[in-house]
């Protein structure tokens, strides 16, 4: 795999991961940005800068 596309990819998780953040500063971190219900803590375990329910994943 080139490099530039591995640098593109932790650059795309940095954003998440950022963006994670930015939200738990808010108090909105595990709470869907589409419906705002609770997101499911296995989903946060697997993907802990998840934006979304199983729903609107
Ligand atoms: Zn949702």
């Amino acid at each position: 795999m080139p490099v530039e596309a591995d640098l593109n990819r932790v650059e795309h998780e940095l954003g998440d991961v950022e963006h994670a953040l930015t939200r738990l500063d808010a108090g909105t971190y595990g709470t869907c940005e589409v419906c705002g219900s609770p997101i499911d803590d296995e989903i946060l375990r697997a993907a802990p800068a998840a934006r979304c329910c199983a729903d609107h994943g």
